[in-house]
């Protein structure tokens, strides 16, 4: 597992706003031989916590028809994908352990390095106009009207709650729930790893609403560092590592990559989600209050789908022909169920 060491002294950061990683390249992978339960390598390997071999290897017959079925999905839609046998995925990410039944490239998928996306973002919008507030806390927003901790007011015809998973601090009646996660982050190991790899379970982890789970995802940055995740917790509000969820995301992580194991770490942290009851994330205008638009409830894609956001919120703002159906997303199907409850 790897050993964290402390941040302070080994931190570096990135220059890349963007990081094509080797041909831009996500796998989503299947964890099991699909040959038989009998080729499953499982000497050695630790085991997770609430699965036996035999139930994973019934998951990995599920994961291949699962590869096969996402490839056509994204085929209909013209993603390009890839599937990929055993020998085919090993000599894409030759740190894979041995006994992967095979695994999915899309190779139009790209990491990005969030904090340089804001930047980019920020800087782009202040040379539109925008003014940039830090440090300052927002105490309340409603009526064309956005008050600060420090006691400053600033009026505008159009108000953005985008709080995250704090969304509904602000306008009460916003559903939010936080869904915390761990990462971990690595020294630097370049061409260790070669795309980000996902394991397929990662879907069913990330939509289960009831209970903790983990799974296999590691990203590599451009810097040769790893960072790996990630974990769901729904309930636990505080921010600190917990060290039993961190030990089984990394035992995971073990599984399948077993050369993870002695790298270093060199930090390791919390964040928050923004998770809705529907899953869905809330994006367009707050019934309650006509100057008040939403975009939050992102769970675990909200970087992924940031530009998406902006553009339905910009079409809906500005009354643009929709360029995404935007339906599934407005906030008045909470409200409704807000305003049936206490009609109830
Ligand atoms: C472990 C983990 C892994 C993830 N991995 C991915 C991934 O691989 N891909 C992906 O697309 N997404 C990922 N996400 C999800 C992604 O981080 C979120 O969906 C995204 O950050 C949501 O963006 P946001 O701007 O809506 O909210 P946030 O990024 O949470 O930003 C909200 C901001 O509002 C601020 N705020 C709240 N209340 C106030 C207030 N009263 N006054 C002033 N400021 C306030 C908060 O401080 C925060 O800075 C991951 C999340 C976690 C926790």
């Amino acid at each position: 597992m790897p050993r964290v060491k402390q941040a302070s002294k080994q931190k570096r950061t990135t220059k890349a706003a963007t990081v094509k990683v080797l041909g831009a390249a996500g796998l989503g992978l299947s964890l099991a031989s699909s040959a038989s339960a009998s080729t499953m390598p499982a000497a050695g390997i630790p085991q997770p916590d609430n699965t036996s071999p035999n139930q994973r290897f019934i998951l990995g017959e599920e994961e291949m028809a699962d590869v096969r079925r996402k490839h056509e999905y994204y085929g209909t839609r013209g993603v390009p994908t890839e599937v990929l046998d055993a020998a085919a995925l090993k000599k894409l990410e030759p740190n894979l352990r041995d006994g992967m039944a095979g695994g999915l490239l899309v190779p139009e998928d790209a990491v990005l390095y969030p904090p340089c996306g804001a930047r980019f973002l920020i800087e782009r919008a202040q040379k539109h106009g925008a003014e940039i507030h830090v440090g300052i806390s927002v105490q309340r927003m409603g009526a064309c009207r956005v008050t600060l901790t420090n006691g400053r007011e600033i009026a505008g015809d159009r108000i953005v709650n985008a709080g995250g998973a704090w969304a509904s601090e602000l306008t009460p009646g916003v559903e939010i729930n936080k869904r915390k996660g761990h990462l971990v982050i690595t020294d630097r190991y370049p061409g260790f790893l070669r795309h980000q790899l996902v394991e397929l379970g990662y879907l069913k982890s990330a939509h289960s609403v009831t209970s903790d789970s983990v799974a296999f995802n590691v990203q590599p940055r451009r810097s040769g560092q790893i960072l790996i995740g990630s974990s769901r917790q729904y309930g636990a509000e505080h921010k600190e590592v917990d060290h039993e969820i961190l030990r089984r995301m990394l035992q995971r992580a073990q599984e399948y990559m077993p050369g993870l194991g002695p790298l270093s770490a060199v930090r390791s942290w919390t964040g928050f989600r923004a998770a809705t009851p529907d899953k869905l994330p809330l994006i367009g205008p707050w019934p309650a209050d006509e100057s008040l638009f939403l975009a939050t409830g992102h769970e675990g894609l909200g970087i992924t789908t940031s530009l998406a956001t902006a553009r339905i919120l910009v079409d809906q703002i500005t009354g643009a022909q929709a360029e995404i159906p935007i339906e599934p997303y407005l906030p008045v199907r909470m409200h409704k169920d807000v305003v049936s409850t206490i009609s109830d």
